[in-house]
């Protein structure tokens, strides 16, 4: 319920509610069963457990199929993957790369990693990604269409790439920035880190843009321990990020050696066998995830000054991190909301710092972020964790 101070107790109780008499419920944990242990082993017993072998093909495979690509290359960890991505998508030193500032620290990073300047843009709360029509005012006055691309008029850099991000799982408004990414001759790059499982319109997110990051790190809704992936369609692009992932190296039997300065990337078989067995559980781990987002949903409609951010219209979401928007001019109900979860063992989190805020980015070209200044006063974020809903098979122990 939307325009009312926030009740507190209440949306602390709605909360235990959902999540059940649990000690400590922490914000994302992964969930490691029988088929984790026993690919694992398999993989340890076969030898294979560096970035060659059996899992890792298998792996990629699966990715691809799942997310409705051609290729998808694995690597040690999305931030990683995303600063591939960005390079064979032509992002060049001294590019600017534009990126909303609500997002995770790694989306600007793998710009900088490029000697690229990330170029702030804002969000909206019905996906909580790009506001693309804000974005498109914007473009029409802050940049120079060129033959060659599209130019900032204020720093006179070329605006290479765009990365939409999927926050939370909610996937943003593709269509229309697409139509924009091609009016300006701009590349679009998903960050579709935390978007594993979640489409767009039908279509799996991470298959819209030229080239898209996924994340396999600890908390994400797909653990390798630590992992990553590029997804493309195109041959040509999946070959240039095995190749740069792979040191460079130019296939010629026995002999060491390299045609340009690569990365040591690849993703490890061991941490592999961990992806295919989370990736042949993703359909139960997804079902379970969307059962808790509607309790929450549910529990916290009775809640005054507190919204349940649904997954936006046209899309579904993986709800890797279920979200609320606290009410209030200010922080104070978001503030004691997340004191009390806290202090009551829920643990809730607000959202990230602002990136254009950042000491190391707080001088980067941006347009108005007033949507996300919103939005980050207001979000909060809830245990998520699959485990927060039995599986159809669990029989609790009696006792
Ligand atoms: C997790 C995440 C990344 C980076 O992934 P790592 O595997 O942690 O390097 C990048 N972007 C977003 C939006 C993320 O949530």
């Amino acid at each position: 319920m939307m325009g009312r101070v926030l009740d507190v107790p209440r949306a602390v109780a709605a909360v235990r509610e959902v999540v059940g008499p649990s000690e400590f419920a922490p914000l994302h944990e992964p969930e490691l069963t029988a088929l984790e242990k026993q690919y694992v082993t398999e993989c340890l017993d076969s030898g294979w457990v560096s970035y060659l072998g059996a899992f890792v093909d298998r792996f990629d495979q699966a990715l691809a199929r799942l997310c409705g690509v051609e290729h998808a290359v694995s690597v040690v960890n999305g931030t990683n993957a995303l600063h591939l991505c960005l390079l064979v998508a032509g992002v060049e030193t001294g590019d600017e790369v534009l990126c909303p500032t609500l997002t995770f620290v790694g989306t600007p990073n793998a710009v900088r990693y490029c000697g690229a300047e990330p170029h702030f843009i804002d969000s909206e709360p019905g996906s909580l990604g790009v506001d693309v029509p804000k974005l498109e005012e914007y473009l029409a006055v802050a940049v120079e269409r060129r033959d060659d691309g599209s130019y900032n008029v204020q720093t006179g850099r070329r605006i290479a790439a765009i990365v939409p991000v999927h926050v939370f799982g909610h996937p943003c408004d593709l269509d229309p920035l697409q139509v924009l990414c091609e009016r300006y001759g701009i590349a679009m790059v998903e960050d579709a880190a935390e978007s594993i499982g979640s489409a767009y319109k039908g279509e799996p997110t991470g298959r819209h843009g030229r080239v898209a990051a996924l994340s396999f790190n600890g908390n994400k809704v797909v653990t390798t321990g630590g992992g990553g992936a590029v997804l493309t369609n195109d041959a040509g692009l999946a070959a240039r990020v095995r190749h740069l992932s792979t040191t460079a190296r130019i296939g010629n039997g026995y002999f060491f050696e390299h045609d340009e300065v690569g990365f040591n990337l690849r993703l490890p078989n061991l941490n592999a066998a961990l992806g295919c067995a989370q990736l042949d559980r993703l359909p139960d781990m997804l079902a379970r995830k969307r059962t808790l987002a509607e309790r929450y949903a549910e529990a916290l409609s009775k809640v005054s000054g507190v919204t349940f951010c649904q997954e936006p219209a046209y899309a579904r979401s993986n709800y890797w991190l279920n979200a609320v928007l606290v009410e209030g001019p200010g922080t104070e109900s978001r503030d004691a909301f997340l004191e009390a979860t806290n202090a009551a063992g829920l643990g809730t989190r607000p959202a990230w710092t602002l990136m254009h805020t950042l000491p190391m980015y707080n001088t980067q070209p941006a347009m108005r972020v007033d949507g996300a200044i919103e939005l980050a006063r207001k979000l909060v974020n809830l245990p998520s964790s699959p485990a927060l809903v039995a599986p159809p098979s669990f029989v609790p122990s009696a006792g």
